[in-house]
């Protein structure tokens, strides 16, 4: 057993935890442990730009391999939920989208109660964390960490979706990054010369040598240390013993969605009567703790075609924002895959194409709570999906877009039969069942430590965790709702804006 002492604890080096890392380690004078339960580095197919490659990654060395309980929305299904568990963290598995959300994703947050947690206040730290050369400066970064590119050559099927998506009124965007996001863009990712760029390539390898910082991989860090309601720091366990690292400043977790409520409420920070349940002591009650889970799902219309498919090729290149409804700010994305996507995420075999379209602003909340107090034994995942009958609505005006943009000039020759749902699904009830049978996750779980003022909410403006001290959360746990986007650009930025507030305490 060691103890050993820094300003700064940081659990978990995945998408934020390699930004807090590097940015809090600027400071020579400050002394940061990152402690990360992965290790550095995984399969071969860890480097691949194909983001179907990743599949391969799922169950494997570098994945939690987390699965939900049985969704009663989805016909009963349980959903694999993939995280990385490595230096990089989910983006180290990711599909290596890079999205910022439509504006308005942002702001609803402020309108929550995240107080300063607004599109206007977070753009500064889009822009820091990123760059991404020939765009407006306005509005993108140009000397952040992570580079972003734009698939050079497009497939023919991505060219025929975007001018798909022209033709049935879809605005066509510069830069579907550039503030207005509403429209049809080409997606831009995290892959630099061909090779995946996580936010350990990005933040965390380029700053490994600076004398204070110092990553623990292999580090599963088991509960906080807590001194009544102020955290010490945490205990961790690494090659087979126990270790415990102290925080003269604060301890942050950035352990994601999951890990991060998992390990308040392993410390007695949650619900007091579900710790009760569970045999942990009450340190903090904190009722919203592992609740406000909440997840994009997705679904699909599949075409078969006679077009030979792109060697490697998986066409995602064009992306549409759209919205189900006038009265409502855009919630509904699509892609369009060079391949038969097959339910559940269950495969993608070759000779069709699929668009592919998720519900980006869900309106079904679930919980994550404790299977036991024994910090190895994963927690009960419960995202709830399509409990709120309001996303089924939504998701059938998906399934309606979708089509119309298959039926379009531009694509319509290319889809030589719709395979799924099939031309006999067509009346509301028939579409419903076919979304239950199909629906499923985005892997974009949030908002389990939610950001907010009111009683259930679990880390404030600042991200300090509630009726606690020394301790903060920064991570896609803290997200009071999805944006309308894949989520790994929007936890670059809190995370930029965390060590922000971290360096900057009188404005925290
Ligand atoms: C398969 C998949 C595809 C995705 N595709 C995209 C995409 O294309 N574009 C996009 O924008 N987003 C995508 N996402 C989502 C995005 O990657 C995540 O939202 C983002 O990485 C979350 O960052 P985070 O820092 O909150 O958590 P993570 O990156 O998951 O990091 C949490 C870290 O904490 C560690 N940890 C957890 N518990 C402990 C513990 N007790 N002790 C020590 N360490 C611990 C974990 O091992 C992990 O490294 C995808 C995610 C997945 C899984």
């Amino acid at each position: 057993m060691s103890t050993t002492t820094y300003d700064y604890v940081i659990v978990g080096a995945g998408t934020a935890g390699c930004v807090l890392a590097a940015r809090l380690t600027e400071n020579p004078g400050t002394q940061v442990v990152l402690l990360e339960a992965g290790g550095n580095g995984g399969p071969q197919e860890m480097a691949s730009p194909d983001p179907l490659a990743s599949f391969s990654l799922w169950g494997s060395s570098v994945d939690w391999a987390y699965s939900t309980t049985a969704q009663a929305g989805t016909g009963g299904a349980v959903h694999s939920w993939p995280r990385g568990k490595v230096l990089g963290g989910s983006s180290a598995i990711n599909g290596m989208v890079h999205h910022r959300g439509h504006p308005a994703g942002y702001d609803a947050w402020e309108a929550q109660g995240a107080t300063g947690w607004n599109h206007r206040e977070l753009l500064p730290f889009f822009r820091r964390s990123e760059t991404a050369e020939g765009r407006d400066p306005q509005v993108r970064g140009t000397d952040g960490p992570m580079r972003i590119e734009t698939p050079p050559e497009p497939s023919a099927l991505a060219k025929a979706a975007f001018r798909a998506a022209v033709e049935s009124g879809h605005k066509p965007l510069e830069d579907g990054n550039g503030g207005e996001s509403e429209g049809v863009s080409w997606r831009e990712t995290n892959v630099v010369a061909g090779q995946r760029q996580s936010a350990a390539d990005a933040y965390l390898r380029p700053v490994l040598d600076r004398p204070n910082l110092r990553v623990v991989t292999g580090a599963l860090v088991r509960r906080l240390l807590m001194d009544g309601t102020h955290c010490r720091g945490v205990e961790f366990s690494a090659g087979g013993e126990v270790h415990s690292a102290l925080s003269e400043r604060e301890t942050v977790l950035a352990a994601g969605t999951i890990g991060s409520p998992h390990l308040l409420m392993l410390s007695g920070i949650g619900p007091a009567d579900h710790l009760r349940e569970t045999g942990i002591g009450v340190v903090a009650d904190l009722p919203g703790v592992g609740g406000n889970l909440h997840d994009h799902v997705t679904s699909y219309v599949v075409y078969s075609t006679q077009e030979q498919p792109r060697p490697g090729g998986h066409g995602a290149e064009a992306q549409v924002l759209a919205r189900s409804s006038s009265d409502v700010a855009p919630d509904l994305l699509f892609l369009f895959v060079e391949a038969e996507l097959q339910p559940r995420w269950t495969g993608a075999g070759p000779g069709g194409y699929s668009i592919l379209f998720s519900l980006m602003d869900p309106a079904s909340r679930g919980t994550l709570r404790l299977r036991s107090g024994d910090p190895a034994v994963a927690p009960l995942l419960d995202p709830a999906y399509l409990s709120d009958e309001r996303d089924l609505e939504r998701l059938t005006a998906a399934l309606r877009i979708a089509r119309e943009l298959g039926r379009t000039d531009a694509l319509g020759p290319r889809g030589t039969a719709e395979l799924h749902p099939g031309p006999a699904v067509q009346d509301g009830d028939a579409c419903r069942a076919y979304l239950r049978a199909t629906a499923s996750t985005y892997f974009h779980p949030v908002g389990t430590c939610r950001i907010g003022t009111d009683d259930l909410a679990v880390v404030d403006p600042g991200l300090r965790v509630r009726s606690t001290t020394g301790l903060r959360v920064a991570d896609a746990s803290v997200m009071p709702s999805l944006v309308s986007a894949p989520t790994n650009a929007t936890v670059l930025a809190i995370a930029e804006r965390a060590a922000h507030l971290m360096a900057a305490p009188a404005h925290a």
